[in-house]
Formats: structure tokens, sequence, C-alpha cells
């Protein structure tokens, strides 16, 4: 496999129909954008594309339609946010392959661009199916992806439908998400430290096997950190764990050691009668009552963690450091949050959760970069080949 990646800047798009496939699945409440982060993110490529005089026609799926018109799940109000914030006139079509969707395409005009209707309500998309991907093709000359988020999924739009067009590449958001992740995945300044927490051990095995082979330090909090601390013999109450998880913690832990990587656990914790505990009380690691859970970790260990923080050169971090949708459990991401914030290191935030931590405590301009991918920033740190970006290699 070539992985050569051409960036848009490099394609030739002047006058032609460009397919800039986006990932505008932003979360919506009663047909309202609830967080346009995504949608601001693509706005330097579509000034880009604009400036050079590409007509353009924008994809995305948004939700779970499971390959059936949902009306809630219609990207209307994310045309409207689009248009708000792009100053396009922006010309959503009622499907994705009908008659009158290649009229509008066709029809564009300058200061124009057409979205698709939500991908996602063709089964194709999902399929990776080659014969949605054919038709979706006639309707452009040139193929850009720009949806990070989605690069990992084998989906029509990013996977089959790429390969069908020559001229072929990334947008401004890709590039940028590329740039940063390759820098953590092969020459990561030293010391480099990774922030690890989040729900489940499992969600995240791969990334922590590969981080441990990279850096010089792993933090670990959240309900990932109750999995560690009872495989260490800890009794963690009725705190959220993977009992299953506990031999492949066991085992990472005695990699570190062997590997030379500081591997910290939270010394005290937030711990609570359950999740709508109006507070919670801080106790050391071996307190946890048998009737209580751990739901934060404790001041002790965000001053420990922030110490690791701070002298480093490269910071990642992924997973919030406990349930800090709830304010009572939501001192340790905070903290952790401030001390990514404050290091003066090259320092970079992934997923969906810690992203929206990150942007809660208004922090987000202090980072290098906040990636826009969740599973996708773990796929690629992980060394994975991502669907999307082999699709468009060239
Ligand atoms: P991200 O989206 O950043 O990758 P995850 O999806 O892996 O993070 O995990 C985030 C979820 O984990 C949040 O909903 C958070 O409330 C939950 N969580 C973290 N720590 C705990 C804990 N100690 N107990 C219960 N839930 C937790
Ligand atoms: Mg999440």
């Amino acid at each position: 496999m070539s992985t050569r990646i051409r960036s848009i800047a490099d394609l030739a798009i002047e006058g032609r129909r460009v397919f800039l496939r986006v990932d505008l699945n932003v979360p919506l409440e009663a047909g309202r954008v609830q967080d346009d982060s995504r949608i601001r993110a693509v706005l330097p490529t579509l000034k880009h594309a604009a400036e050079r005089g590409a007509r353009l026609l924008l994809a995305s799926h948004a939700g779970r339609p499971k390959g059936r018109r949902v009306p809630e799940l219609s990207l209307e109000p994310i045309g409207q946010r689009l248009a708000e914030l792009s100053g396009f006139e922006v010309l959503l079509t009622d499907d994705c392959l009908s008659e009158a969707t290649g009229k509008i395409v066709a029809d564009l005009r300058e200061g124009q661009l057409a979205l698709l209707e939500n991908l996602r309500f063709e089964a194709g998309e999902e399929a990776d199916d080659e014969g949605f991907a054919r038709e979706l093709a006639k309707l452009a000359d040139v193929y850009v992806n720009d949806a990070f988020g989605a690069a990992h999924r084998a989906h029509a739009s990013v996977s089959a439908l790429p390969r069908l067009f020559n001229e072929r590449g990334v947008g401004l958001l890709m590039q940028s998400e590329l740039d940063a992740l390759e820098r953590l995945r092969s020459d990561a300044p030293r010391p480099y430290v990774a922030v690890l927490g989040g729900a489940k051990v499992s969600d995240k095995i791969g990334v922590l096997e590969a981080l441990l082979e990279r850096v010089d330090a792993l933090l670990i909090g959240g309900a990932m950190a109750n999995t560690f601390l009872a495989a260490q013999g800890l009794p963690m109450g009725r705190s959220l764990l993977e009992p299953d998880r506990l031999p492949l913690a066991r085992s990472l832990i005695q990699r570190a050691s062997e590997r030379d990587v500081k591997l910290l656990l939270p010394s005290d914790l937030v711990v609570a009668a359950n999740p709508d505990a109006s507070e919670g009380l801080i106790v050391r690691t071996h307190e946890v009552p048998d009737d209580a859970m751990a739901l934060d970790i404790g001041p002790l260990s965000v001053e420990a963690f922030r110490q690791q923080i701070l002298p480093a050169k490269a910071v990642f971090w992924n997973g919030p450091m406990g349930l800090f949708e709830k304010k009572p459990f939501a001192s340790g991401s905070l903290g952790v949050a401030r001390a990514g914030a404050d290091c003066p290191g090259f320092t970079v935030v992934g997923g969906g959760d810690s992203v929206a931590a990150v942007n809660q405590a208004g922090l987000a301009e202090r980072y290098d970069h906040v990636s826009t991918g969740g599973g996708a920033s773990l796929e690629f740190l992980e060394g994975k080949v991502l669907p999307g970006l082999q699709a468009v290699s060239t």
C-alpha cells in the first residue's frame, strides 16, 4: 500500500465539482444544533475551496438512521447553521441520488454549496456498497475527505467512493489532525505523557498497549483506573469496573515496569453512594467503602498528575477522569484539563467526552490540537490503517 495522501491544496479543484465528505454529526436536540464545533471545524476548507472556484458538494452522516429516512435526523438544522456560519447559501437536497439532487448539484452557482441529505438514510452507506458509491461518484469530479471522525469506518462515502476518483485527497481539517497525531505516533518530543480515562479498559486496550511502547509516563483515571486498582487487590466497593479485565490490567502494569514507563494510578478518589449523589467524599484509594462507588479522582491524584503533565514535552489525553457530566465529580477532569492547558509542551486532546470537558472548561484554545475524532484518533495512534485514509491514498 502506498501511503501518499494529497492535500486539497495540491488537487486541481478550480471550476470543478468537489465531493467534500465532512463530519457534521453534531448533537441535535428538538431540531436544534447543540454544539456547532464540528461545523466550525470545516469552515477553513470551505473557504479554501470556494476561493479557488470549486463547486462544492458536501456530504455527511448524522446519528444512526440505519438506512432509513428518519425525519428527526435530517441535516436541515445543520445546513441552516452551516449557512449562518459560512455565509454561503446552502442548498440541502432531499436525498442522495435522485434526479432532482443531480440537477441541484449540476446547477450550482458561485456562492452556493449543496449539502446532501444524511448519507445514512441510504443502506448502501454503512454497507460500503460499491453500487451506491458509483452513483455518488457521478455527482463530482474530485473527492476530498475532511471527516476525520469517520475515517476509521469502512463506509461507502469514505471507503468505496474515493477509490473511484483519480483526483482525491484530504481537506485542511483532516490534514491538521494527521499532522498532530502523526507527530505523537512517530516522533513525539520527550518526555511524552499520556493520560487515559473514560469508562472502560476494554474500549482502549489497543491504544494502551501502543502507548506503553512510546510514552515515558501513563496516567490512568476514570472508571478505567478502577479496573487497574482492583487488579492490585484493592476493594473498589460498587465502582464501575471490568472484572474480566483484571488479568489484562495486571499484565499492562507488569509491562510498564519492564519498559520503565511510569504508570500512575490515582492515590485518592471521590466516592458516593450513587451517580446522582449531590456530593462526594474524598477517600484514599485503599479506603473505598463497600457500599460506595468511585466517581472521580481526588485532589492528591490531580496534583500528582499535574506534576507529570507540566514538564512534559508532549501530552496526549483521552477519556475523562470521572463522571464529569455531574458537577460533584467533575473536578478531576477539569484539573487535568487545566494541567494540559498550562503545559507549554505539545498538547493534544481527543475523544468526544474529554473534548467536551476541555470545552466546558473554556480551555480548548490552550491546546495545540483538539481532535474531532474519538475512535479515529485512538485507532490512528494505535498504528491501525484507517479505511478512510487508505482509500484516499494515491
Ligand atoms: P471519550 O469520549 O473521551 O473517549 P469515554 O467515552 O471512554 O471517553 O468515557 C467517557 C465516559 O466515562 C463519561 O460518560 C464519564 O462519565 C464516564 N466515566 C469516567 N469515569 C467514571 C467513573 N469513575 N464512574 C462512572 N463513569 C465514569
Ligand atoms: Mg465517549
